[in-house]
């Protein structure tokens, strides 16, 4: 997937400020942040949306959310609270078409979103 950006980013052609990074996943700081804390967490493996994911998919799932818990806690968001979304085709609002689940946190969250 030579020209999808978040490839670009965990080959490391596009700069990102890094937040954590494993042998499955990388988790980096959002340009265009909403909230104090918005941290993207992906697989480094090309899957375009969690639609796209099946069954040999479980491990990296699970270790994706708990990356999402492992980064909320670098960013001192454990004790207070956080949100975790991952925006899935036109109608999610999905910009970037290789999975990523946003950490958003460091204040209050409305719900529903609008
Ligand atoms: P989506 O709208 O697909 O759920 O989220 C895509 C996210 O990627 C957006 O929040 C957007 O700000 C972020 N983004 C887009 N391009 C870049 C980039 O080049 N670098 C970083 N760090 N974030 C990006
Ligand atoms: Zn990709």
């Amino acid at each position: 997937m030579g020209q999808c950006l978040f490839c670009q980013i965990v080959e490391k052609k596009i700069p990102a400020r890094t937040v954590h990074e494993d042998e499955w996943s990388l988790a980096f700081d959002d340009i265009n942040p909403q909230a104090p804390v918005h941290t993207l967490v992906i697989p480094k493996r090309h899957v375009a949306t969690l639609q796209d994911c099946g069954d040999e998919d479980r491990l990296l799932l699970g270790h994706l959310l708990q990356t999402c818990a492992k980064v909320a806690k670098l960013k001192g968001l454990a004790e207070s609270g956080y949100r975790v979304v991952t925006n899935t085709g036109a109608d999610g609002g999905q910009t970037v078409f290789h999975l990523h689940l946003h950490v958003l946190g460091g204040r209050h969250l409305n719900w529903p979103p609008g």
